[in-house]
């Protein structure tokens, strides 16, 4: 598997490290119900089709990315800055 990283291009995915849902930048507010936290940190989605995942460019430009692919076809749909993103 290959990733476009927007700042170093075309790489094999070995220079990058998977953390998961992108959800994870939606971590719940100060002050939130445990059952808030315990959702955040302990349940994820398995999706069939289109995902959003944050990667971290650890041997190129160590930036976060929010990788977009189909979990069915691995199609890699866009990656793009998680600094770019609205609310980053
Ligand atoms: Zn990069």
């Amino acid at each position: 598997m290959r990733l476009t990283c927007p700042l170093c291009g075309d790489r094999d995915r070995r220079e990058f490290h998977y953390y998961g849902s992108d959800a994870y930048l939606d971590r719940p507010a100060e002050g939130a119900a445990p059952a808030a936290w315990d959702d955040y940190l302990h349940n994820r989605d398995n999706p069939a089709g289109l995902t959003k995942d944050l990667w971290y460019h650890e041997q190129g430009c160590a930036q976060w990315l929010v990788v977009t692919r189909n979990t069915v076809t691995h199609e890699v749909s866009a990656v793009e800055l998680v600094a770019g993103r609205a609310g980053a």
